[in-house]
């Protein structure tokens, strides 16, 4: 017994230092030790084990504070490798990702009317391919697909698009391939990815990310992890009423968030088949596209209060496809905000726009391991 908790403790020393060296450009073992409250002997005795596994390698001098210059560690970032996949809409992407979100390989395939089955058939003809591009080791494997899921359980409770109801699928990943395996709600996955890698957010530890294209959601992070609430669901603002008696929804109910403000929406009312020819016709100033257009950017702006009234997290990133609509939707979008907020909470919010595109999600996805399963994924007998 002694024993186990004596690896415990070293499991638990290993995950918390790799975890703070990945969180940091570089940084020396001095440092380490202060930011972790190890001992410096702890953290130079794991230090030398990572050092030994390549994942961490001495990159230089930092700064001398009194005394001799300290030697910098970083990520070796190829030491490793995670797939991320995106299941979107009509297409799904896979990529090879290294340990500081680059992305090494890609592989495509489009979706069609498929059921179930196909579906699942065709996540793994992405992976197989993938892992025949021999970059190796890959250590994990990461999915965002649409839908409500179950990340502890790997299960997709439902995803009406794919045909998927109580689909394990991360253990049916996890059986074929060996690896860990996460799970997440496609925008849960995205907010991950523009936090982790869309530039200068890591440091605010709070975080939405909210992502509107065919379908609308959220992800929330807090304290620098992702909140998914007690079901999973936290974050599922596209499914909220906000116009009694209104259109129908895929999910069944009138006048949610998604019939007014999201992708599909916009081109139903707009009686379109492109998203090309919508902005087309909201470029040219054509009323009917500017209304619904407008129309889609308030309704977004009032769910936008009722998260900001709820967290009073004060950075809201928007992604996906209606952000083409540029300016005059954003600022629509945060107009409505700012009307239908409290005041003092809504002025000290910012709306800014991703830096990732569909890249969010493969990378969130992946991401989460590293967040959330250091151990998981670098398992180690020690
Ligand atoms: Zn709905």
């Amino acid at each position: 017994m002694k024993k186990a908790t004596h690896q415990q403790t070293k499991q638990h020393n290993r995950d918390l230092v790799l975890r703070t060296i990945f969180a940091s450009e570089s940084i020396s073992r001095a440092e380490l030790a202060r930011v972790t409250h190890l001992t410096r002997t702890t953290v130079s005795d794991v230090v030398s084990g990572l050092l030994a596994e390549g994942l961490v390698k001495e990159v230089g001098l930092g700064v001398s504070i009194g005394g001799k210059s300290p030697i910098l560690l970083s990520i070796v970032p190829d030491s490793r490798y995670l797939i991320g996949l995106n299941l979107a809409q009509d297409k799904f992407i896979g990529a090879v990702v290294n340990l500081r979100g680059e992305i090494k390989e890609i592989v495509e395939a489009s979706v069609q009317d498929d059921n179930g089955q196909t579906a699942l058939e065709l996540v793994y003809r992405i992976i197989d391919q993938l892992l025949k591009k021999k970059i190796k080791p890959v250590v994990g494997i990461g999915v965002g697909t649409p839908g409500l899921v179950n990340t502890r359980e790997g299960l997709v409770v439902n995803a009406v698009n794919l045909d998927w109801q109580d689909l394990p699928l991360g253990q049916l990943l996890e059986k074929k391939y060996r690896i860990p395996v996460s799970v997440l709600n496609d925008s849960q996955a995205t907010a991950i990815g523009e936090f982790v890698y869309g530039g200068g957010h890591v440091s605010d530890e709070n975080l939405i990310v909210v992502n509107v294209k065919h379908g609308i959601g959220s992800g929330i992070l807090v304290n620098g992890r992702l909140f998914q609430g007690d079901g999973g669901g936290a974050g599922e603002i596209g499914h909220v009423v906000v116009q009694e008696n209104g259109a129908l929804c895929r999910c069944g109910k009138l006048g949610c968030l998604e019939t007014i403000s999201s992708a599909r929406a916009v081109l139903q009312q707009l009686k379109v088949d492109s998203l090309d020819k919508a902005q087309s016709a909201f470029d040219s100033g054509n009323a009917n596209a500017r209304q619904v257009v407008m129309k889609a950017a308030h309704y977004l702006g009032i769910s936008l209060a009722n998260l900001i009234g709820t967290l009073n997290i004060q950075k809201i990133v928007i992604t996906g496809d209606m952000t083409r609509f540029g300016d005059a939707w954003l600022d629509a979008v945060s107009a409505s905000m700012q009307n239908a907020a409290l005041s003092r909470l809504s002025e000290e919010t910012r709306l800014e726009l991703g830096k990732l595109d569909y890249r969010a999600c493969i990378l969130g996805a992946s991401a989460y391991l590293l967040l959330d399963g250091y151990s998981l994924l670098f398992k180690k007998e020690i």
